[in-house]
């Protein structure tokens, strides 16, 4: 079977055969790594070989932390407020789908957000351009998500926000393809699609913007501060260890694929072969800007909403699984991360083109 849902996420294989082998006994210790307390050396080492591969993929310089946090990409929409305001009373949210309408939610209960550019008009189909955004100066960050995975929508730039931070929701596109991470303050992602199973969330940041104590919103939590996660390793206290481990497989995987850089041409490949297919049938439609388009999330409809139910129980009777769109748009979602293989794309075509030959 191939999956093709948005999160959790398909992970590679290899990935999950060598997490059965393990299980129960981690390198002939006779337990398992679950087992093992996040101090034990056995851990520790797991922990920072996690970390220097996901360092060595995205080649992340030496003055950002890697920090490996729980409550998922959601807690970061509060946590990105109460560390990075220091202080300052506005920051400014590009809103561009359903994931930035909720970071924009959460950053108004502590302070004023300047919506910088929204697409909501169009329905959230497109990212607005640098010239269409309105950064205003006194702002602590500029927040915005690269790839919306409901919509399907990228930006095909880096926005230019001057010395004002800028932090990126990766969620559902780290890893997807090379990214320069000194352009950003801060990037953020759910570990669910490109890194690993559900529980943790990798946060990359620039140092100078770990607030002490005092330049934190008052009444933050301890778990809260990016400060206390990066003094303490990411262990001040016990940490989603599992995930973590997993994670580091993957990341182990990926450079076994040959890198970032080798997986995005694959990635690109795999995206261009079913927006061609989905673009020359009169059967399927995608409505986002053609230069707009994520590689990671391609959402598409079907000519008559009516046949969507039957659409989805046979593609599940083919062994293509999850392909429902998300609950607040509808429609079809074919989520095509990491880890699934290009075969997995053909054979969706295949199906695609066989059911709309048999219901046209
Ligand atoms: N941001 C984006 C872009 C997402 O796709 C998701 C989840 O799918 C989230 C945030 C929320 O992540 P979590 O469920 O880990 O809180």
């Amino acid at each position: 079977a191939f999956n093709f849902c948005a999160g959790p996420a398909a992970l590679p294989t290899a990935v999950l055969e060598r997490a059965q082998q393990e299980m129960a006994d981690w390198q002939g210790k006779g337990l398992s790594i679950m087992e093992m307390s996040h101090r034990s050396k056995e851990f520790v080492s797991v922990a920072e070989k996690a970390e220097q591969d996901l360092r060595d993929l995205m080649q992340i310089p030496d003055n950002y932390k890697v920090l490996f946090m729980q409550g998922g990409a959601s807690s970061q929409f509060s946590m990105i407020p109460m560390n990075l305001l220091r202080g300052k009373g506005k920051a400014d949210y590009i809103c561009t789908g359903q994931w930035s309408k909720k970071a924009i939610a959460e950053a108004k209960r502590y302070c004023d957000v300047n919506i910088a550019a929204t697409t909501e008009a169009n329905n959230f189909t497109s990212a607005p351009s640098q010239d269409e955004l309105t950064l205003s100066a006194d702002a602590a960050y500029v927040h915005y998500c690269p790839n919306e995975t409901i919509g399907g929508v990228k930006f095909d730039y880096i926005p230019d926000t001057g010395d004002v931070p800028l932090v990126a929701d990766y969620s559902s596109a780290i890893l997807s393809e090379d990214i320069d991470v000194s352009r950003f303050g801060m990037i953020y992602a759910g570990a669910q699609k490109n890194i690993g199973p559900a529980g943790l969330c990798v946060v990359i940041i620039r140092e100078d913007l770990l607030a002490d104590a005092d330049a934190m919103l008052a009444g933050t939590p301890t778990m809260f501060s990016y400060k206390v996660a990066a003094d303490n390793g990411s262990m001040y206290n016990t940490p989603p260890t599992y995930s973590w481990y997993l994670s580091g497989l993957v990341f182990e995987w990926l450079k076994q694929q040959g890198g970032v850089a080798a997986i995005a041409d694959i990635n690109r490949r795999k995206a261009q072969k079913l927006y061609d297919f989905i673009d020359g049938s009169d059967f399927y439609a995608n409505p986002v800007a053609k230069h707009n388009r994520s590689i990671m999330n391609v959402p598409f409809t079907l000519k008559d909403a009516a046949l969507d139910k039957t659409f989805l129980a046979e593609s599940e009777a083919a062994g293509l699984l999850n392909l429902a769109g998300h609950r607040s748009v509808g429609g079809m979602r074919a989520s095509i991360y990491n880890a699934v293989p290009e075969a997995g794309v053909d054979a969706l075509i295949q199906f695609m083109a066989e059911f709309a030959a048999k219901s046209s």
